[in-house]
Protein backbone atom coordinates (compact mmCIF):
# COMPACT_ATOMS: atom_id res chain seq x y z
CA UNK A 1 0.00 0.00 0.00
CA UNK A 2 1.07 3.61 -0.82
CA UNK A 3 2.04 5.65 1.69
CA UNK A 4 0.35 9.26 1.92
CA UNK A 5 3.01 11.91 1.81
CA UNK A 6 2.97 14.14 4.43
CA UNK A 7 4.03 17.60 4.14
CA UNK A 8 7.35 18.49 6.17
CA UNK A 9 7.05 22.14 7.22
CA UNK A 10 10.47 23.75 7.54
CA UNK A 11 10.39 26.19 10.64
CA UNK A 12 13.47 27.89 9.08
CA UNK A 13 11.41 29.07 5.74
CA UNK A 14 8.60 31.79 6.14
CA UNK A 15 5.00 30.80 5.34
CA UNK A 16 5.43 33.30 2.16
CA UNK A 17 7.40 36.64 1.13
CA UNK A 18 6.37 38.76 -2.19
CA UNK A 19 6.79 41.67 -3.68
CA UNK A 20 4.30 44.38 -4.75
CA UNK A 21 3.05 48.18 -4.04
CA UNK A 22 1.25 50.14 -1.30
CA UNK A 23 0.78 53.70 -0.84
CA UNK A 24 3.19 55.35 1.67
CA UNK A 25 2.46 58.97 2.54
CA UNK A 26 0.55 59.47 -0.94
CA UNK A 27 3.39 58.15 -3.18
CA UNK A 28 3.34 54.52 -4.76
CA UNK A 29 6.01 52.32 -3.82
CA UNK A 30 7.55 49.08 -3.57
CA UNK A 31 6.84 47.12 -0.97
CA UNK A 32 7.99 43.26 0.61
CA UNK A 33 5.32 41.48 2.26
CA UNK A 34 6.72 38.78 4.61
CA UNK A 35 4.75 35.61 6.55
CA UNK A 36 6.19 34.40 9.25
CA UNK A 37 5.47 30.98 10.39
CA UNK A 38 4.73 31.18 14.37
CA UNK A 39 2.60 29.45 16.98
CA UNK A 40 -0.44 31.39 15.55
CA UNK A 41 -3.37 33.24 16.72
CA UNK A 42 -4.50 32.42 20.88
CA UNK A 43 -7.69 33.28 19.72
CA UNK A 44 -8.39 30.95 17.18
CA UNK A 45 -12.29 31.17 17.41
CA UNK A 46 -13.38 33.41 14.40
CA UNK A 47 -15.73 32.23 12.76
CA UNK A 48 -14.16 32.91 8.75
CA UNK A 49 -10.78 32.23 9.81
CA UNK A 50 -8.76 29.82 8.65
CA UNK A 51 -4.99 30.94 9.24
CA UNK A 52 -5.20 30.45 12.84
CA UNK A 53 -5.37 26.77 13.03
CA UNK A 54 -2.28 26.93 10.91
CA UNK A 55 0.35 27.43 13.87
CA UNK A 56 3.22 25.51 15.12
CA UNK A 57 5.34 26.51 17.50
CA UNK A 58 9.09 27.40 16.83
CA UNK A 59 12.24 28.53 18.43
CA UNK A 60 13.69 32.16 18.69
CA UNK A 61 16.08 30.63 16.60
CA UNK A 62 13.90 29.82 13.71
CA UNK A 63 12.13 32.57 13.48
CA UNK A 64 15.17 34.44 13.21
CA UNK A 65 16.21 32.43 10.34
CA UNK A 66 12.80 33.06 8.47
CA UNK A 67 13.41 36.71 8.68
CA UNK A 68 16.55 36.51 7.29
CA UNK A 69 15.64 33.99 4.63
CA UNK A 70 13.23 36.42 3.86
CA UNK A 71 14.80 39.44 3.56
CA UNK A 72 16.88 37.58 0.94
CA UNK A 73 14.40 39.28 -1.13
CA UNK A 74 14.89 43.15 -0.44
CA UNK A 75 16.06 45.13 -2.20
CA UNK A 76 15.56 48.89 -0.44
CA UNK A 77 11.73 48.44 -0.12
CA UNK A 78 10.20 51.98 1.74
CA UNK A 79 7.53 49.35 3.19
CA UNK A 80 7.77 46.45 4.35
CA UNK A 81 5.14 44.39 6.04
CA UNK A 82 5.32 41.18 8.68
CA UNK A 83 2.31 39.35 9.49
CA UNK A 84 1.99 36.26 11.54
CA UNK A 85 -1.32 34.70 10.60
CA UNK A 86 -1.81 36.36 14.32
CA UNK A 87 -0.81 38.88 16.35
CA UNK A 88 3.06 40.26 16.02
CA UNK A 89 2.70 42.05 19.33
CA UNK A 90 1.85 38.34 20.96
CA UNK A 91 5.34 37.64 22.90
CA UNK A 92 4.32 33.86 22.76
CA UNK A 93 3.87 34.17 18.64
CA UNK A 94 7.37 36.81 18.94
CA UNK A 95 9.18 36.73 21.68
CA UNK A 96 10.49 40.70 22.34
CA UNK A 97 14.40 39.47 22.01
CA UNK A 98 13.19 38.01 18.41
CA UNK A 99 11.35 41.45 17.53
CA UNK A 100 13.26 43.60 18.86
CA UNK A 101 16.33 42.12 16.78
CA UNK A 102 13.53 42.27 13.83
CA UNK A 103 13.11 46.04 14.15
CA UNK A 104 16.22 46.68 14.35
CA UNK A 105 17.51 45.01 11.26
CA UNK A 106 14.27 47.32 9.22
CA UNK A 107 15.65 50.27 10.57
CA UNK A 108 19.45 49.90 9.99
CA UNK A 109 18.41 48.96 6.54
CA UNK A 110 16.46 52.16 6.03
CA UNK A 111 13.06 51.45 5.97
CA UNK A 112 10.63 53.56 5.90
CA UNK A 113 7.64 52.08 7.50
CA UNK A 114 6.88 48.53 8.87
CA UNK A 115 3.26 47.26 8.64
CA UNK A 116 2.14 44.40 11.68
CA UNK A 117 -1.11 43.24 12.83
CA UNK A 118 -2.54 42.71 16.24
CA UNK A 119 -5.28 42.02 17.84
CA UNK A 120 -6.20 45.14 20.94
CA UNK A 121 -5.27 43.19 23.68
CA UNK A 122 -1.65 42.82 23.20
CA UNK A 123 -1.35 46.80 22.92
CA UNK A 124 1.09 47.97 25.40
CA UNK A 125 2.16 51.07 26.24
CA UNK A 126 5.80 49.64 26.61
CA UNK A 127 5.82 47.45 23.17
CA UNK A 128 4.09 50.03 21.46
CA UNK A 129 7.04 52.46 22.60
CA UNK A 130 9.51 49.81 22.18
CA UNK A 131 8.75 49.45 18.70
CA UNK A 132 8.27 53.12 17.85
CA UNK A 133 11.57 53.09 19.01
CA UNK A 134 13.03 51.07 15.75
CA UNK A 135 11.16 52.28 13.31
CA UNK A 136 7.38 54.27 12.38
CA UNK A 137 5.02 50.99 12.66
CA UNK A 138 1.81 50.54 11.37
CA UNK A 139 -0.72 48.83 13.57
CA UNK A 140 -3.05 46.69 11.96
CA UNK A 141 -6.13 45.80 14.28
CA UNK A 142 -9.08 43.74 12.55
CA UNK A 143 -12.07 45.43 14.25
CA UNK A 144 -14.17 44.09 10.88
CA UNK A 145 -17.41 46.14 12.10
CA UNK A 146 -18.31 48.94 14.61
CA UNK A 147 -20.82 46.89 15.50
CA UNK A 148 -20.37 45.00 18.64
CA UNK A 149 -23.30 42.40 17.98
CA UNK A 150 -22.24 41.31 14.72
CA UNK A 151 -18.55 40.91 15.94
CA UNK A 152 -19.56 39.50 18.98
CA UNK A 153 -22.36 37.11 17.42
CA UNK A 154 -21.47 36.44 14.15
CA UNK A 155 -17.75 37.07 13.94
CA UNK A 156 -17.06 35.77 17.57
CA UNK A 157 -13.92 38.01 17.43
CA UNK A 158 -13.85 38.79 21.15
CA UNK A 159 -13.18 42.19 22.06
CA UNK A 160 -14.96 45.36 21.95
CA UNK A 161 -15.63 48.26 19.56
CA UNK A 162 -14.12 50.39 22.91
CA UNK A 163 -11.26 48.12 23.01
CA UNK A 164 -10.36 48.88 19.11
CA UNK A 165 -10.99 52.53 20.35
CA UNK A 166 -8.65 52.50 23.55
CA UNK A 167 -5.91 50.55 21.47
CA UNK A 168 -6.31 52.96 18.62
CA UNK A 169 -5.73 55.89 21.35
CA UNK A 170 -2.92 54.46 23.06
CA UNK A 171 -0.62 54.16 19.74
CA UNK A 172 -1.82 57.26 18.51
CA UNK A 173 -0.83 59.13 21.82
CA UNK A 174 2.93 57.39 21.25
CA UNK A 175 3.23 58.60 17.91
CA UNK A 176 2.31 55.33 15.42
CA UNK A 177 -0.59 54.74 12.82
CA UNK A 178 -3.58 52.29 13.31
CA UNK A 179 -5.06 50.71 10.20
CA UNK A 180 -8.56 49.41 10.57
CA UNK A 181 -9.39 46.16 8.99
CA UNK A 182 -13.37 46.02 7.99
CA UNK A 183 -14.48 42.89 6.80
CA UNK A 184 -17.15 43.02 4.08
CA UNK A 185 -19.76 40.27 4.50
CA UNK A 186 -19.74 38.06 7.76
CA UNK A 187 -21.28 35.24 8.07
CA UNK A 188 -25.33 35.32 8.55
CA UNK A 189 -25.88 39.05 6.55
CA UNK A 190 -27.65 39.33 3.70
CA UNK A 191 -25.56 41.45 1.10
CA UNK A 192 -27.39 44.76 1.60
CA UNK A 193 -26.86 44.46 5.38
CA UNK A 194 -23.37 43.74 4.85
CA UNK A 195 -22.80 46.54 2.47
CA UNK A 196 -24.90 49.27 5.16
CA UNK A 197 -22.50 47.50 7.61
CA UNK A 198 -19.61 48.22 5.96
CA UNK A 199 -20.17 51.89 5.46
CA UNK A 200 -21.50 52.36 8.88
CA UNK A 201 -18.41 50.87 10.32
CA UNK A 202 -15.71 52.76 8.04
CA UNK A 203 -17.27 56.17 9.03
CA UNK A 204 -17.68 54.76 12.88
CA UNK A 205 -14.01 53.90 12.96
CA UNK A 206 -12.33 56.60 10.59
CA UNK A 207 -11.39 59.20 13.36
CA UNK A 208 -9.42 55.90 15.06
CA UNK A 209 -7.68 54.95 11.79
CA UNK A 210 -5.56 56.67 9.96
CA UNK A 211 -6.33 54.37 6.89
CA UNK A 212 -9.25 51.97 6.20
CA UNK A 213 -8.24 48.20 4.87
CA UNK A 214 -11.39 46.47 3.51
CA UNK A 215 -11.16 42.91 3.44
CA UNK A 216 -13.76 40.95 1.59
CA UNK A 217 -14.53 37.77 3.23
CA UNK A 218 -13.70 34.50 1.32
CA UNK A 219 -14.53 30.92 2.61
CA UNK A 220 -11.39 29.22 4.36
CA UNK A 221 -11.15 25.90 5.05
CA UNK A 222 -12.12 24.52 8.30
CA UNK A 223 -14.22 27.34 9.37
CA UNK A 224 -17.99 27.62 10.48
CA UNK A 225 -18.25 29.66 7.54
CA UNK A 226 -17.37 26.60 5.45
CA UNK A 227 -19.78 24.55 6.65
CA UNK A 228 -22.09 27.71 6.55
CA UNK A 229 -21.61 27.69 2.88
CA UNK A 230 -21.51 23.86 2.10
CA UNK A 231 -25.20 23.96 2.95
CA UNK A 232 -25.74 27.16 0.80
CA UNK A 233 -26.29 29.28 3.52
CA UNK A 234 -23.58 31.81 2.36
CA UNK A 235 -22.10 33.40 -0.69
CA UNK A 236 -19.16 35.33 -0.63
CA UNK A 237 -20.09 39.12 -1.63
CA UNK A 238 -20.19 40.22 -4.63
CA UNK A 239 -17.68 42.46 -6.46
CA UNK A 240 -20.21 45.26 -6.79
CA UNK A 241 -21.09 45.37 -3.18
CA UNK A 242 -17.27 46.58 -2.68
CA UNK A 243 -17.16 49.04 -5.46
CA UNK A 244 -20.52 50.25 -3.75
CA UNK A 245 -18.78 50.67 -0.18
CA UNK A 246 -15.41 51.86 -1.50
CA UNK A 247 -17.28 54.85 -3.89
CA UNK A 248 -19.57 55.50 -0.52
CA UNK A 249 -16.58 55.84 2.00
CA UNK A 250 -14.35 58.97 2.34
CA UNK A 251 -10.83 59.59 3.35
CA UNK A 252 -8.02 56.61 2.57
CA UNK A 253 -9.38 52.74 1.90
CA UNK A 254 -7.61 50.25 0.62
CA UNK A 255 -8.63 46.73 -0.74
CA UNK A 256 -6.77 43.66 -1.82
CA UNK A 257 -9.74 41.65 -3.77
CA UNK A 258 -7.91 38.41 -2.43
CA UNK A 259 -9.64 35.02 -4.02
CA UNK A 260 -11.76 37.47 -6.56
CA UNK A 261 -13.29 35.35 -9.18
CA UNK A 262 -13.31 31.93 -6.68
CA UNK A 263 -16.01 30.33 -5.69
CA UNK A 264 -14.75 30.64 -2.77
CA UNK A 265 -13.96 34.33 -2.88
CA UNK A 266 -15.87 37.61 -3.54
CA UNK A 267 -17.13 37.31 -7.33
CA UNK A 268 -19.85 38.21 -9.85
CA UNK A 269 -20.84 36.64 -12.65
CA UNK A 270 -17.35 34.97 -13.82
CA UNK A 271 -16.83 37.30 -17.02
CA UNK A 272 -16.43 40.42 -15.24
CA UNK A 273 -14.50 39.68 -12.17
CA UNK A 274 -11.08 40.18 -13.35
CA UNK A 275 -12.21 43.42 -14.48
CA UNK A 276 -13.80 44.67 -11.25
CA UNK A 277 -10.92 42.86 -9.26
CA UNK A 278 -8.47 45.31 -11.24
CA UNK A 279 -10.44 48.31 -10.73
CA UNK A 280 -10.35 48.03 -7.04
CA UNK A 281 -6.64 47.31 -6.78
CA UNK A 282 -5.81 50.11 -8.97
CA UNK A 283 -8.34 52.34 -6.62
CA UNK A 284 -6.15 51.24 -3.72
CA UNK A 285 -3.02 52.61 -5.19
CA UNK A 286 -4.68 56.20 -6.60
CA UNK A 287 -7.77 56.39 -4.02
CA UNK A 288 -9.43 57.45 -7.58
CA UNK A 289 -13.32 56.20 -7.25
CA UNK A 290 -13.39 57.57 -10.56
CA UNK A 291 -11.62 53.80 -11.70
CA UNK A 292 -15.29 52.57 -11.20
CA UNK A 293 -16.98 54.82 -13.50
CA UNK A 294 -16.45 52.40 -16.83
CA UNK A 295 -17.19 49.26 -15.13
CA UNK A 296 -20.41 47.40 -16.12
CA UNK A 297 -21.80 44.10 -16.50
CA UNK A 298 -25.01 42.28 -17.17
CA UNK A 299 -24.60 40.89 -13.88
CA UNK A 300 -25.04 44.37 -12.25
CA UNK A 301 -28.55 44.02 -12.65
CA UNK A 302 -29.03 40.98 -10.95
CA UNK A 303 -26.57 42.38 -7.48
CA UNK A 304 -29.01 44.53 -7.96
CA UNK A 305 -32.77 42.98 -7.97
CA UNK A 306 -30.64 40.96 -5.12
CA UNK A 307 -30.18 43.57 -3.42
CA UNK A 308 -33.60 44.39 -3.67
CA UNK A 309 -35.32 41.58 -3.01
CA UNK A 310 -33.98 40.05 -0.09
CA UNK A 311 -35.02 43.02 1.99
CA UNK A 312 -38.22 41.13 1.69
CA UNK A 313 -37.45 36.95 2.03
CA UNK A 314 -34.93 37.57 4.75
CA UNK A 315 -33.71 34.43 5.90
CA UNK A 316 -34.21 32.81 2.38
CA UNK A 317 -31.59 32.09 0.37
CA UNK A 318 -31.61 34.00 -2.82
CA UNK A 319 -28.93 32.08 -4.51
CA UNK A 320 -30.79 29.08 -4.64
CA UNK A 321 -33.29 30.83 -6.80
CA UNK A 322 -30.51 32.75 -8.78
CA UNK A 323 -28.25 29.99 -10.16
CA UNK A 324 -27.80 31.75 -13.28
CA UNK A 325 -25.99 34.94 -12.00
CA UNK A 326 -24.12 33.42 -9.00
S1 LIG B 1 -9.19 36.55 12.44
FE1 LIG B 1 -7.36 37.16 13.59
S2 LIG B 1 -8.03 37.13 15.73
FE2 LIG B 1 -9.53 35.93 14.60
S3 LIG B 1 -8.80 33.83 14.77
FE3 LIG B 1 -7.99 34.67 12.84
S4 LIG B 1 -5.96 35.42 13.35
FE4 LIG B 1 -7.09 35.15 15.29
ZN1 LIG C 1 -20.50 40.30 -14.46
Amino acid sequence: MQKKSKTILDRNKPVAVWKSKDLLNERIVPSLTIILRTEGCRWKCCTMCGYAKEGVAVTDNELLNQFSNAMQRFSGEELVKIYTSGSFLDPREVPNEVSDEILETLGDLGVKRLVIETRPEYVESECVQRILSFIETEFSIGLETSNDLIRDELIKKGFSFQDFIHASKLIHERGGRVKAYLLLKPPLLTEGQAITDAICSAQRARPYADILSLNLCNVQRGTLLERIWERGGYRPPWLWSAVEVLKSIEGPIICDPVGAGAKRGPHNCGQCDAAVAEAIRKHSLTQNAAIFENLSCHCMAGWKKILELEKQVFGVQLAEFFPRIL
